[in-house]
């Protein structure tokens, strides 16, 4: 796949805000979280799965505050079940450690 489009240089890694904090950090100091085309939200760690995504810092102070602000449901466009909640910090449990 050719893509035609001419980028400017860009030496310094992409940046994202953190949905909780707000804070712009390097994407790879963040955590996607992607709705899928088929609707199912989940943390993407390759960062490569289609969807709509949002950034979250990995800990779960600042996942609190994107679900408690419904920062979450808007960057994603999509009301997030609680259960859903629950499974996507359960995940995100295990980036906090590294
Ligand atoms: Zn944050």
């Amino acid at each position: 796949m050719a893509k035609g489009k001419s980028q400017p240089k860009v030496k310094k890694p992409p940046q994202r805000t953190c949905v909780g904090c707000r804070q712009i950090k390097s994407k790879w100091d963040l955590v996607r979280i992607v709705r899928t085309p088929e609707g199912a939200v989940e943390i993407d760690p390759t960062g490569k799965l289609s969807g709509r995504g949002a950034y979250v810092c990995p800990n779960r102070e600042c996942f609190d505050l994107a679900v408690k602000g419904k920062r979450l449901d808007r960057a994603l466009e999509v009301t997030v079940p609680d259960e859903v909640i629950e499974k996507l910090a359960l995940s995100l449990a295990r980036y906090e450690r590294l």
